[in-house]
């Protein structure tokens, strides 16, 4: 799960690591009283989504006065924005942050995460922050420093230290840096998190270190463990289908392809979409409907595959282990009659009740193409999706 900014800065102040001075606001008047609440003679209008690159397409306005405040957030709410990271969609600005703004001398890069090959927490900087962190690390990897934590040991003030000097800052600073990383390594552990990342961690022209933007990533399959972030999501901010597809426990991710998926298990719905990859054709999806798949949940996910009008075919790929076959049937076809199915299914059923499933799929009448395997089924259901 994604949080907004001003959440994630709500967070770090938790974890006593300062922000800046700020507040959420919804409209344009309340963007000026927030500027005069929490004081100061500049601010920063913040436009609130799910995705960096924000400065770039006009989603971050210095302010002196006001009235500028009330300009610049009356330009950004009610909009929706696009920005390279935003993947091609264009998020709702339903709130900004109003932020005392601060003079920048130096803009750095901090960050933790999950580094599967090292097995550890692991911390991310650079002195070159605040431009796109994949360009540094590209054109310059000498300038990323990176941290393997100890899992054992934990994050010891040495190592930030350490990181501090490297990255060229003074001593006054690396203390800074030290509380805002041993707060981040708290945060990220308690909060069971998936990434942080503070771009720009800036040097003010004081001297002192200040976090400016901040972004956070949770880790889902601990979000029930977390009623306080789950409290934070943001359904405005996410692809309505698959919103949809987490309220009816199915895992399913929005592909830019033609050939719907329903498949069920993991693996089998990678390996489903490779093959499909391999005759030519392209995935709109990638659907697990589960191993204890319900009829009502084959019902749904049907649905919610034709809910995209990208979709020219169907390629239902279904091993029944524990998952009955018929039982999967009973679902295509209660949602094939319930939903007015205009595109070519294709049906791959193999495994326990197979025959009863075929069975039932034959007698019900409605134009299935059935598929002896996996590579047949790709087959069908691309050639199914260039006729359409
Ligand atoms: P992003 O573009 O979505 O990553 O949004 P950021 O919060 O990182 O803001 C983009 C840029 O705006 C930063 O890299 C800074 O250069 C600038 N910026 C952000 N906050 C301040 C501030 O308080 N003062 C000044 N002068 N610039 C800021
Ligand atoms: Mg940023």
């Amino acid at each position: 799960m994604n949080f907004h900014e001003y959440q994630a800065k709500q967070l770090f102040a938790d974890y006593g690591i300062a922000v800046p001075p700020g507040r959420v606001a919804r409209t344009p008047d309340e963007a000026v009283e927030a500027a005069k609440a929490i004081g100061g003679d500049a601010w920063m209008v913040k436009a609130q989504i799910h995705a960096g690159g924000r400065g770039k397409a006009g989603g971050v306005k210095y302010c002196k006065t006001t009235a500028e405040v009330k300009q610049a957030a009356a330009g950004m709410l009610g909009t929706k924005m696009e920005t390279y990271q935003s993947a091609g969609v264009a998020l709702p600005v339903d709130c900004v942050l109003v932020a005392q703004a601060t003079d920048i001398a130096k803009e750095l890069y901090l960050s933790v995460l999950v580094d599967r090959s090292s097995k550890s927490l692991t911390f991310i900087a650079s002195a070159e922050g605040g431009v796109e962190i994949e360009q540094v690390a590209h054109e310059n990897p000498d300038a990323i420093k990176t941290l393997n934590v100890n899992f054992v040991q934990g994050l010891q003030p040495y190592q930030c230290r350490e990181l501090g000097f490297a990255l060229g800052l003074n001593a006054k600073q690396v203390g800074q840096l030290t509380k805002i990383m041993l707060g981040l390594f708290r945060l990220f552990n308690e909060k069971d998190l998936a990434l942080v990342e503070l771009n720009p961690l800036a040097i003010l022209t004081d001297g002192n270190l200040a976090v400016l933007d901040g972004k956070i990533n949770s880790d889902d399959n601990a979000t029930f463990r977390h009623a306080d972030l789950a409290a934070m999501r943001d359904i405005r901010q996410e692809d309505p289908t698959e919103v949809l597809a987490s309220q009816h426990d199915l895992n399913y991710v929005t592909m830019d392809g033609n050939i719907g998926c329903m498949v069920n298990g993991a693996g089998l719905a990678m390996a489903t979409m490779d093959v499909i990859a391999l005759e030519g054709g392209s995935p709109a999806n990638f659907l697990d409907v589960g191993g204890g798949a319900t009829k009502a949940r084959v019902t749904e996910a049907f649905k919610l595959i034709l809910s995209s009008d990208k979709v020219r075919a169907i390629f239902v790929n279904i091993f029944g282990g524990i998952v009955r076959c018929d039982m999967i049937a009973e679902g295509i076809i209660a949602a094939v009659k319930e939903v007015d199915v205009k595109v070519p299914v294709i049906v791959r059923l193999e495994g326990t009740n197979v025959d009863e499933g075929k069975a039932l799929l034959k007698s019900s009448g409605l134009a299935i193409t059935p598929a002896d395997n996996i590579n047949d089924g790709a087959k069908k259901a691309v050639a199914a999706a260039k006729a359409a």
